[in-house]
């Protein structure tokens, strides 16, 4: 049935709305796509309704082409399988929680591998059932610190999570690369530009993962990729290479001097300068210097751990990076309060002396991979006003591990070969990984192989951010008069505007639209006799659909325009040839 403007439940909206601060987010409410119910929460109108079932259609048709099988598993979740896998307390503050009548806890289902895990323990037992592939286009929920930008971070939204289920991995490689190629389809179609990216299979255990960032200068992910090699990984993946150590016999032993009022690396790089001019007569610089940065890690069970983290001065410790490796605890600021209760912490003038679960301090300790042994620093004395110079990692020092939390820089080497690394943003559209067995251990999950033996299953998790795409799309199609939608994902196939006062112009339009519809093409038909041209114009260009039909004036004498909305080129066809000129514009003829 065609929808006809006169009486679709749609307003157009001439200005943005004041929340809306990113293309995609302003478009779809002033569209008439969305409408914000709470931060995070929104209505899908007709309209939008129409395009997520597109998408969701793609995914759907993509994923039943690898043989994959649909089932849906509620929203709303009991406690227990969350507890035994651990989550219920390693998701902390994300999770929607609630209480029934009895007060029993239950869950808002943020993700679901305990559920999918349970599903095939419950129902197989045979390596004869494997492998298996299963997936739900489905409700999460997800109480983000920071929801954003319409649909792109929501605390209610779709997504499509699908699990693989193996007796080996041989077998788990296998549907991963299946997925990974149903990824590229999906996404080719979506229509949108993409990276596919290395990613950090994060708390969840697993190897190899992979990530498709929708590339776009607002969004919230950074990659960075080779220019010479095609390497690309999300910066919170990226491995910095690890040189080789350096011999350091003939360097001095290490010696404290007074540095005062060099708590910064920058006052004490000039004092440095000034002081103590270096004897291979270059100048010192930040990245001569070692910065021991102390951060709060707040477990998933409450308790709080300080970590110390050694990078070269010249470089900041990432919040993103760090966050990543340190998951499930979250990472809070070292404050007054927790110094004075490490006395042997002297604030701007931390070394590795007091540092180290075997020293005074017993905080752990972990250096980024390039402080490798033989490499001289200038550091921390652990006195106020005091550094040490020339102290060798390995011989002066060491620490209780290393830790990939520096910030990676243009320019950075490429892990893979070499060459300058450059950095772009990305958003997070689809995330593919080898899970393992974290799961299918925690829950239970065994078969029995050939030999009658008990197998742990091996698991792989894949999802796609449904929602998200929509907005995903809108970001990466628009112009300053509205959106214009690829053509597999508009809300209609045709946009038919009558203009003028004519009965004829909408009798003809009527009649039109009937036989585009006979043709298998959905129409949107502008039918209101109140509103003028300019605004029914208008309207067509903020709403998007990829053509436009314009039946007004020129009926009189037999002709039509089409218009195409992306190049805003037109032409006038004659009325006898409308349907088929129309089918050849959205390529059905
Ligand atoms: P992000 O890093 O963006 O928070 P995530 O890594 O937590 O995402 P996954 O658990 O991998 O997300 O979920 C699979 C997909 O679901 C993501 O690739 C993304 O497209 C989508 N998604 C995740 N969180 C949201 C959200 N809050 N709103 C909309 N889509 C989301
Ligand atoms: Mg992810």
């Amino acid at each position: 049935m065609a929808m006809r403007m006169s009486s679709l439940f749609l307003r157009t909206l001439r200005e943005n709305p004041a929340d809306a601060e990113v293309p995609s987010h302003q478009l779809l409410v002033r569209a008439g796509y969305i409408r914000r119910v709470s931060p995070g929460i929104y209505t899908w109108l007709p309209l939008g309704l129409r395009v997520l079932r597109r998408v969701e259609a793609i995914v759907r048709e993509e994923m039943d082409a690898i043989g994959s099988q649909e089932l849906l598993f509620p929203a709303l979740l009991p406690r227990e399988p969350y507890e035994a896998s651990g989550r219920w307390d390693e998701y902390g503050e994300n999770v929607f929680r609630l209480k029934d009548r009895k007060d029993a806890d239950y869950l808002l289902g943020p993700t679901h591998e305990e559920m999918f895990t349970l599903a095939v323990k419950d129902l197989y037992s045979s390596y004869k059932d494997l492998p298996l592939s299963i997936y739900q286009i489905q409700t999460k929920y997800r109480d983000e610190a920071r929801p954003r930008a319409g649909l792109l971070r929501g605390r209610e939204f779709v997504m499509k999570d699908s699990y693989s289920f193996d007796l080996d991995e041989a077998g788990l490689d296998k549907s991963y690369q299946l997925h990974r190629d149903a990824y590229v389809r999906i996404f080719d179609r979506l229509g949108f530009h993409y990276v596919i990216v290395q990613a950090m299979a994060g708390a969840m255990g697993g190897s190899k993962s992979e990530e498709f960032l929708a590339t776009a200068e607002n969004g919230e992910d950074t990659y960075v990729r080779c220019p010479h090699c095609g390497y690309a990984a999300n910066v919170e993946a990226v491995q910095v290479p690890v040189p080789d150590p350096l011999d350091a016999t003939g360097v001095p032993a290490a010696h404290a001097e007074d540095t005062p009022d060099t708590p910064t690396i920058d006052t004490l790089v000039a004092h440095l300068e000034a002081a103590f001019p270096r004897a291979d007569g270059r100048s010192w610089t930040a990245a001569d210097t070692l910065k021991n940065v102390v951060v709060m890690l707040v477990h998933p069970d409450g308790t709080r751990e300080p970590l110390a983290i050694g990078v070269p001065g010249d470089r900041e410790v990432d919040e993103k990076r760090l966050g990543a490796q340190v998951e499930p605890a979250s990472v809070e600021a070292f404050e007054e309060k927790d110094f004075a209760r490490y006395p042997t912490l002297a604030k701007g003038y931390i070394g590795p002396g007091a540092l180290g679960l075997e020293q005074s301090s017993g905080i752990r300790y972990l250096l980024d991979p390039r402080v490798v042994d033989g490499t001289v620093w200038v550091t921390g004395a652990d006195e106020s006003g005091k550094h040490v110079l020339d102290l060798v990692a390995g011989r002066d020092f060491t620490a209780d591990g290393t830790i990939e939390a520096a910030e990676v820089r243009d320019g950075d080497a490429c892990p893979s070969c070499g060459h300058g690394l450059e950095s772009a943003r990305g958003i997070e559209m689809g995330h593919i990984f080898q899970l393992g067995t974290k799961y299918a251990e925690a829950l239970d999950l065994k078969v029995l192989d050939e030999h009658g033996k008990l197998r742990t299953v091996i698991m792989g998790s894949y999802g796609v951010g449904v929602s998200r795409a929509v907005a995903c799309v809108a970001e990466g199609n628009h112009d300053e008069l509205g959106l214009v939608w690829p053509r597999e994902l508009a809300p209609a196939d045709v946009h038919l505007v009558a203009t003028g006062k004519d009965d004829e112009v909408f009798r003809y339009g009527e009649e039109l639209t009937r036989a585009l519809e006979a043709e298998g093409l959905e129409v949107l038909f502008d039918d209101r006799r109140q509103a003028s041209p300019g605004v029914k114009f208008k309207d067509a260009e903020l709403i998007g659909v990829p053509t436009i039909v314009v039946v007004g004036r020129g009926l009189a004498e037999g002709r039509i325009e089409v218009k195409d909305r992306r190049s805003g080129e037109r032409r006038e066809v004659a009325v006898a040839d409308a349907v088929r000129e129309v089918l050849a514009e959205v390529g059905r003829a």
